[in-house]
């Protein structure tokens, strides 16, 4: 009896010893969970904003990825009647998956096609025509799942945009200048090719913003309408609007305030396939670099053998911008 109550007593202080050194642990853990929560409120508090509408790009200046197409009052507006639906975040979720795997895929087949001696100028431009084909799916892929098609202002014969600096890669660059040579008729080409040198002499090694100041028309621009639209850089094919009157304003403007509207999930995806356009030159040991069109193409039609020298890793023309997502245009 004398040893049960013993136990019982030893039990009851073992009891007591393990409640007072684990309560600390218990109460430490959900400190830790609390500001864990704290911390990932914030980021899926926005994730309907950041879906639902777009991305603003500076109609003047870099063109960077700015935030949501929705203003500030109207975020916040949102942020505070609105709970997160399940399906907005898995809807995002999804939607970067897309994004990424559209990368992936336009990476590989970008090795696959420059592999060894599969490198010629021929195979270049297909691939050049390869990523397009892909941007534009891309593009339609998107405005079909969020419903976009009547939203999209850009119409035939509006070209705002067509006034500031356009990047390309050098696939691009040789699709087009090859498009230009084999199109045209010999008198077009020579006034092609005077428009991109007068422009090239005015506008070569300024910075985005002093050449949508500049607001002076891409030389590719006729009569309000590309003349390589079939052919035109991912760039220009990604680029696009929710409402061309800001697209107006924001060229008449003098200064750099308006934003363009644009939708965050087609711009999303079709960057995507450029990014993996370079990613995939990279690997095949090719130089990925975005260059300034209208250098980078005068260069390729002055040039005879620019195609073959590039591949042979030489540096043909100028780097315009480091790639990346922020790359807008
Ligand atoms: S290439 Fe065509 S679409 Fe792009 S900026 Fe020039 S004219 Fe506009």
């Amino acid at each position: 009896m004398i040893g049960s109550c013993g136990q019982r007593q030893s039990c009851r202080s073992f009891r007591r010893v393990a409640v007072v050194s684990i309560t600390p642990h218990v109460l430490g853990l959900c400190l830790l969970l609390a500001t864990l929560a704290a911390l990932a409120w914030p980021m899926y508090s926005n994730l309907p904003a950041r879906h639902a509408s777009a991305v603003r790009l500076r109609r003047k200046g870099s063109r960077r990825l700015e935030g949501d197409c929705m203003s500030k009052r109207k975020r916040g507006a949102d942020k505070a009647s609105a709970r997160v639906p399940r399906t907005d975040v898995v809807d995002r979720v999804e939607e970067q998956a897309a994004a990424l795997d559209i990368r992936r895929k336009q990476r590989i087949a970008t090795v696959e096609a420059l592999r060894g001696d599969r490198r010629t100028p021929l195979r270049v431009i297909e691939v050049a025509a390869q990523s397009a084909a892909v941007a534009d799916e891309a593009f339609n892929q998107a405005v079909d799942r969020h419903s976009l098609k009547d939203r999209i202002a850009c119409r035939e014969g509006c070209a705002w945009c067509c006034y500031s600096q356009v990047r390309a890669s050098v696939p691009e660059v040789l699709r087009i200048a090859e498009y230009l040579r084999t199109a045209l008729s010999q008198d077009d080409l020579a006034a092609t090719c005077q428009r991109l040198a007068a422009l090239d002499e005015k506008t070569r090694g300024m910075s985005n913003l002093q050449r949508a100041e500049a607001a002076l028309p891409c030389a590719l621009l006729v009569n309000d309408r590309c003349s390589v639209y079939s052919v035109r850089p991912i760039a220009c094919r990604k680029y696009h609007s929710a409402d061309a009157s800001v697209c107006e304003r924001s060229f008449k403007e003098t200064t750099n305030s308006l934003s363009i509207p644009m939708f965050y999930s087609v711009f999303e995806r079709v960057t995507h396939v450029q990014d993996g356009l370079l990613a995939g030159l990279s690997e095949a040991g090719l130089k990925a670099d975005l260059h300034e069109l209208t250098t980078a193409l005068r260069i390729a039609l002055e040039t005879p053998d620019a195609p073959e020298r590039w591949l042979r890793g030489e540096k043909v023309f100028p780097t315009c911008l480091a790639r990346g997502f922020s790359d807008a245009r």
